[in-house]
């Protein structure tokens, strides 16, 4: 907890940008394909030339409304395009088609690891802008950018703590990567975001005056961004000094936010409905259609996971961050008994080998899924004791090869009888003082002799049986 939060409290909403992963632009059949040759991937319409038209791709709809409904938004049956008019050189048109008055989401939410909602207020669908690429004296101009499809998602001011502004946004690349609409990559600048901060005491009802700083590009920088801003409010109101609206940028190297420009007012645009598009018409039936199309949430496999599976939170989060990794520990758990112990292997010896997040978002481990059931069956079955099985698991993940090319005869038979009780007298011999503690009443010093056999028989004696013969012996 800041020491300031006892007197006062910050206040936030966020405005995020996110690339939608379509093939194709908003507007044209140009191809959205990061990191092209400058001008490369651009045509008279994305280039905003005279007498072109544009033509709305139906991809970007039926993404705009998946992300609605993923949030919980009412889909608004007529949206409309306009123009937001604004000169600058990234913007060849001199405006861009965005959706000002009849946004097509409307009034979701997103729920926090804390229970508080952050409201959406809207999500709207519009084109991006070209990139200046500063060199030296001279600016040059990627176009490549233009036509990008985005969305727009704005939340209600609902946000009170950098910390819960990471989470959101967190929560929020999940959702857009589980749909498969955004990839949601900050650093690569596919998802952006724009923070509106304001602070006032604990306790009053109305929001103070707010600044927005803008482009987030990591979320690191963004919490160390909205730490500095509320600092500096709160310095400006201690001074009575009044906080003026301001549109901000965070610099990283001095950690500072510094002003950009003042803000202007919304009416500087002249938005009016874009008259080269038709209005975006859909009817239930369409959105019934693309509902179809919604997967399994994180939030609804977060619930599946923790009671049913009964796998505990922190484990749950980290199945469930990446799809492909909680799609593959479905199938490799799929009809087991212990479901855990297929979690416990994945973010266990199988994390291990893959460290980095961007390998986890496509994790693709050398072993397949039905090939860990496999051995998780035979562990499961009483096949194949633990600690053979964790050895054969990482052959299986030096080779990709399934776990019957490493189970050896020795592994698979039961010990016999015989070799089990004398294991155990083994143990009580070597661990003289685990035995008298036993025998004292300190059961807890049976795990030592139990561990003492499980080695020497490498992990291939029936726990049960083991516990029993000791047991018999020390009476
Ligand atoms: P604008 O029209 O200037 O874009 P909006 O009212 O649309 O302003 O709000 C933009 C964002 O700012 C929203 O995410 C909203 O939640 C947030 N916001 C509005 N008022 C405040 C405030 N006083 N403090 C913090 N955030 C605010
Ligand atoms: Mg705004
Ligand atoms: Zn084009």
């Amino acid at each position: 907890m800041e020491n300031w939060a006892c007197e006062y409290e910050m206040v936030a909403g966020l405005e995020t940008h996110a690339e939608l992963s379509t093939a194709t632009k908003i507007f044209c059949g140009c191809s959205t394909a990061f990191g092209g040759a400058p001008n490369t991937h651009c045509c008279p319409v994305c280039m905003g030339m005279p007498g072109s038209l544009p033509k709305l791709n139906q991809k970007v709809v039926e993404f705009a409304v998946l992300a609605g409904l993923a949030t919980h938004c009412r889909i608004n049956l007529y949206s409309r395009m306009d123009r937001k008019n604004y000169c600058y050189p990234d913007l060849p048109k001199a405006y861009q088609i965005t959706q000002f008055e009849h946004p097509i989401c409307e009034n979701g939410w997103i729920r926090l690891q804390n229970g508080r909602k952050i409201r959406i207020r809207r999500i709207h669908i519009e084109e991006d802008a070209g990139k200046l690429l500063h060199e030296g004296e001279s600016i040059r101009i990627d176009y490549n950018r233009c036509g990008v499809p985005l969305i727009e998602i704005v939340t209600e001011p609902d946000i009170r703590s950098p910390e819960e502004a990471r989470e959101y946004v967190e929560e929020l690349q999940k959702i857009l990567r589980y749909l498969g609409v955004s990839d949601g990559r900050m650093q690569e600048g596919s998802l952006r975001c724009d923070v509106n901060l304001s602070v006032r005491r604990q306790g009053e009802t109305d929001f103070g005056e707010r600044t927005e700083i803008k482009n987030m590009n990591s979320l690191s920088n963004m919490v160390k961004a909205m730490e500095y801003e509320t600092r500096r409010q709160i310095s400006l109101l201690e001074k009575d000094t009044p906080i003026l609206r301001e549109t901000l940028r965070y610099n990283v190297e001095k950690g500072k936010t510094e002003s950009m420009r003042g803000k202007e007012g919304a009416d500087d645009y002249r938005y009016f409905p874009e008259p080269d598009l038709p209005p975006v018409i859909l009817t239930e039936k369409d959105i019934a259609s693309i509902r179809q199309a919604l997967p399994e949430l994180p939030e609804e496999k977060y619930q599946r996971y923790t009671e049913k599976y009964h796998i505990p939170p922190s484990d749950t989060r980290l199945l469930i961050k990446y799809r492909s990794v909680a799609e593959y520990f479905e199938k490799a758990a799929h009809g087991l008994q212990n479901v855990k112990t297929a979690a416990n292997w994945i973010l266990g010896p199988i994390f291990a080998r893959i460290p980095t997040e961007a390998e986890k978002e496509r994790f693709a481990p050398a072993v397949s899924p039905i090939q860990l059931r496999e051995l998780l069956q035979l562990l499961e079955s009483g096949k194949i004791p633990l600690q053979p099985a964790k050895q054969i698991l990482e052959k299986m993940l030096d080779t990709g090869e399934s776990c019957g090319r490493f189970i050896t005869k020795e592994q698979l038979s039961p010990l016999s009888e015989d070799v089990l009780r004398e294991a155990c007298q083994d143990a009580i011999r070597q661990l003289p003082q685990a035995a008298e503690d036993y025998k004292n009443g300190k059961t807890k010093a049976l795990k030592a002799l139990l561990g003492m056999v499980m080695r020497s028989t490498k992990g291939r004696a029936p726990a049960k049986d083991a516990e029993k013969y000791l047991m018999q012996y020390l009476e």
